[in-house]
């Protein structure tokens, strides 16, 4: 059986002092869990959100990585800088990275195979556009993003990895896929994975959803037999919220 395991993705927000206040928050109203619970900070809040998390059910996560291992690549963040801040988990290829950076499957993969080399958990992020929703080809989407992110990962690379399914066209929006959209994306998502590996990798595969999850429609999507948790935006930036959202699973 697979935990529930879910992430908050703080983006572009939360200085030290508002990092301090919402990891407070989370563990004033949580004491344990039953799923596994990641937060995201901005790379600037890493190293103190760490020293709150040390040792408690909350694990630090980035929300990218650099390719290259040091050197001149100014504004960049490697492998081992975060390994030594204590993260355990990176995300890799948002769609905001994909958007507003251009990063592409192949870049997204040689990251997932970074982070994995590293002895990090790799939350990788794929999801259709409204665009391409509307055309019918979501499946054909779908399945090239997983072909894409995954190449060349061993089944127990893959085993170890998390993918998060969401939807560009929900994130940020309000607009949420259906429960029945979500499973439908994941259990594609999961039989990609099967006929890449085998049925038995792709059923130790977390597939997460993202889009607009919020503590009023988190029971729902995370009772889905496919969805094995959440990557969660907005929703995280309010301690309550997120602990919800956290109950929810
Ligand atoms: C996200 O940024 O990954 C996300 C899902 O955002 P939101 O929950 O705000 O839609």
């Amino acid at each position: 059986m697979r935990k529930k395991v879910i992430a908050g993705n703080w983006k572009m927000n939360n200085d030290i002092s508002q990092s301090i206040n919402l990891v407070k928050g989370i563990k004033s109203i949580l004491q344990s869990t039953k799923a596994d619970v990641i937060v995201c900070p901005p790379y600037t809040s890493l190293s103190t959100v760490q020293q709150l998390v040390n040792g408690s059910f909350i694990k630090l996560g980035a929300q990218d990585v650099s390719v290259q291992n040091d050197g001149a690549y100014t504004g960049e963040i490697s492998l081992s800088m975060l390994k030594a801040v204590g993260c355990e988990y990176v995300i890799v290829g948002h769609s905001e990275r994909r958007q507003y950076h251009k990063e592409t499957n192949e870049l997204i993969n040689t990251k997932a195979k970074k982070v994995l080399g590293g002895g990090l958990t790799p939350i990788i992020c794929i999801g259709e556009t409204l665009d391409e929703r509307e055309k019918g080809i979501t499946d054909q989407i779908l399945t090239t993003q997983t072909k894409g992110v995954l190449a060349g990962l061993t089944s127990s690379e893959v085993e170890k990895s998390i993918v998060a399914y969401e939807p560009v066209w929900a994130i940020g929006t309000g607009k949420t896929a259906t429960p029945q959209q979500a499973d439908d994306a994941h259990k594609l998502i999961r039989k990609v994975i099967s006929q890449l590996y085998s049925w038995a990798t792709a059923e130790k595969v977390i597939i997460q959803y993202g889009g607009s999850v919020k503590p009023d429609n988190a029971k729902e999507l995370l009772s889905q037999p496919n969805i094995d948790g959440a990557l969660v935006g907005g929703a995280c930036l309010k301690a309550d919220s997120f602990a919800a959202i956290i109950n929810a699973a």
